[in-house]
């Protein structure tokens, strides 16, 4: 049974307004025993968009502190972040300076590293895909994650790896594994090389696509190339998408022959049997 959720968002994200005792106290309800809250931080986001995916991290901190005194033995608060990796020459070298300094300073149990933004667009707006087509678009995608990964330091686990695919142009089901295969290849051999792990984010499911993410070819192709770390996360924005559909993904990665998932203390992996 997956006990722990390690990706969710509370009102600290620019996209999200669940208070943070709200997701605990749902987690508590649902029996999870390890909750690893991880609000967005995209240094530099793109100005033109209304919502600015940064916060107090001092506050966050204090919050936290006052979480873990009022549901002390209840659950096991774990403290992460989600940090946006941008792999836009003019920006990128700020971004990881900033990232490695943010790492440094606070008490992070997890690091997310995940791309939310390409050619300074954020790809949810259509304007991203006005000049591109889907495969220009996805092609463009998996450089960007590849570039994210090899020039950032700060984070254990690469993020929801084929997220682009939520918003594609037409029939998102079209997206083809064999079409990437190569690139994905590569990516997924760097996270091995470097000791980083990859999560299974269920919100693919929440969005209505027939695949959480990644999809399952990559999962598959990640354990035969000897991947071990592997992390769930419901990629929660409010209380009812807490540990959403863990009992399919359990399936699923029985099916794939994985035994364990990993979570993350002090940004250690620890593996617990599915
Ligand atoms: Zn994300
Ligand atoms: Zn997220």
């Amino acid at each position: 049974m997956i006990t722990a959720d390690f990706h969710t968002h509370t009102a600290f994200s620019s996209d999200s307004e669940a208070a943070p005792e709200l997701m605990i106290e749902q987690a508590i309800r649902l029996g999870l025993k390890m909750l690893c809250i991880t609000d967005h931080y995209d240094h530099l986001f793109p100005e033109q968009y209304e919502l600015s995916f940064v916060f107090d991290m001092d506050a966050w901190f204090d919050r936290l502190a006052e979480c873990r005194e009022k549901y002390r033995g209840q659950i096991k608060l774990l403290a992460g972040v989600e940090l946006g990796l941008r792999d836009e020459p003019d920006v990128l070298p700020q971004c990881a300076d900033f990232y490695r300094a943010l790492a440094a300073r606070y008490p992070f149990d997890f690091i997310i590293g995940s791309t939310h933004v390409l050619a300074h667009l954020d790809p949810y707006y259509p304007e991203y895909w006005e000049t591109r087509g889907a495969a220009e678009g996805m092609d463009a995608w998996f450089a960007a994650v590849e570039t994210g990964i090899r020039s950032y330091d700060s984070f254990q686990v690469y993020g929801h790896l084929d997220y682009l695919v939520r918003y594609l142009p037409g029939d998102r089901k079209n997206y083809r594994f064999s079409d990437y295969a190569d690139r994905i290849d590569v990516i997924l051999r760097l996270l091995i090389e470097q000791g980083r792990g990859l999560e299974l984010n269920t919100a693919g499911w929440r969005y209505g696509l027939p695949f959480a993410h990644p999809r399952p070819e990559i999962l598959a192709r990640y354990r035969e190339l000897g991947g071990e770390i592997l992390t769930i996360g419901s990629d929660a924005h409010a209380p009812e998408q807490l540990a959403h559909a863990f009992d399919r993904a359990r399936e699923l990665l029985l099916s794939l022959g994985f035994r364990y998932y990993t979570v993350f203390r002090e940004r250690r992996p620890e593996f617990l049997p599915l």
